[in-house]
């Protein structure tokens, strides 16, 4: 079994650097993809509100018989929760749908910066750290803009970005900025959804090291420090995806996958997405 490393949070947590991602798992999929993952090795998953599959990880975490301890759960405030009560209703309800007292990691997913305002939003989420629910909190698809602002307007600096990352938008800026604050950065769609996976120079060096192309692009993130959650539902491919840690990326590897990007998104710009789903 891979060993995979623990990254240490700003406020001492440990995180490991592999997770599995259960986005676009339908729920009835949801717990028997999610044991796959923990047979594998796997003891870090990623949900959110919206993916409407907390109650998949639940189950799979009761089945497992895996102590809650030894497993860290992330989950992600819904779009439509922004208002400080909405959050914390919404809170509440992600532990009982997960089954659990607490969580190891809780979200905004989204800043939703022209329709509420994230900083109300974000005390209401220390609120639910000091209360002990939350072993800590963070943001997602945060521009820097976004976090200045929290930076100087709130107490809690978030522990971590969840932002798309992967060799076609390398995000230098915001990994920077992570880097200098202490906020570490997660890769969500770290293959591009698939998409960097026909790439011929990556390709190119997976050869080299007789590896499959999903595994060294995971391996370039987990060099550059970042946290990474694939998601697949394929055993071959979860295994694929977890067994990273047994080889090494040479500097000039690095610098050629860093050399793709193109800043290149596969989801929606933090920008301009306003998407609150139907209440
Ligand atoms: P991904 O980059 O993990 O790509 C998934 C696709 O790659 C799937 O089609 C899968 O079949 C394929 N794949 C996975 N492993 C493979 C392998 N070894 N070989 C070949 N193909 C492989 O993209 P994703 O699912 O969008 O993102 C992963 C996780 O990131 C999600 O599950 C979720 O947890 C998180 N996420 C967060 C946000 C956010 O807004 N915070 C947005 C999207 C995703």
């Amino acid at each position: 079994m891979s060993t995979v490393p623990h990254l240490t949070l700003n406020n001492g947590v440990q995180i490991p650097q592999v997770g599995f991602g259960v986005f676009q798992i339908p729920p009835q999929d949801t717990k028997d993809a999610v044991l796959q993952a923990f047979d594998v090795g796997y003891r870090h998953i990623d949900t959110a509100q919206s993916y409407r599959n907390e109650e998949g990880v639940g189950e799979a975490l009761r089945e497992s018989g895996l102590e809650r301890g030894d497993v860290f759960v992330t989950t992600k405030l819904n779009n439509g929760a922004h208002a400080p009560e909405a959050a914390l209703e919404a809170f509440d309800r992600s532990l009982e749908r997960l089954g659990t007292d607490y969580v190891d990691l809780f979200l905004i997913h989204w800043p939703l910066a022209m329709l509420s305002d994230f900083v109300d939003t974000w005390k209401t989420l220390e609120d639910i750290y000091s209360s002990g629910r939350a072993r800590a909190i963070g943001v997602s698809n945060f521009q820097l803009a976004h976090l200045s602002r929290l930076q100087a307007q709130t107490t809690i600096l978030p522990a971590v970005n969840q932002i798309e990352v992967h060799p076609y938008l390398t995000q230098t800026a915001l990994t920077q900025f992570g880097r200098e604050h202490g906020i570490l950065v997660e890769a969500w769609s770290p293959l591009g959804q698939g998409a960097v996976l026909g790439d011929p120079t990556l390709g190119r060096i997976a050869r080299s090291h007789d590896r499959s192309v999903a595994q060294v692009t995971l391996r370039w993130h987990v060099q550059r420090g970042h946290v990474v959650f694939p998601k697949s539902v394929t055993r071959a491919r979860v295994e694929d995806n977890f067994h990273i840690f047994d080889f090494e990326l040479t500097d000039v590897d690095l610098a050629d996958i860093d050399g793709l990007n193109r800043d290149e998104r596969t989801g929606p710009d933090p920008d301009t997405f306003d998407r609150v789903p139907p209440a």
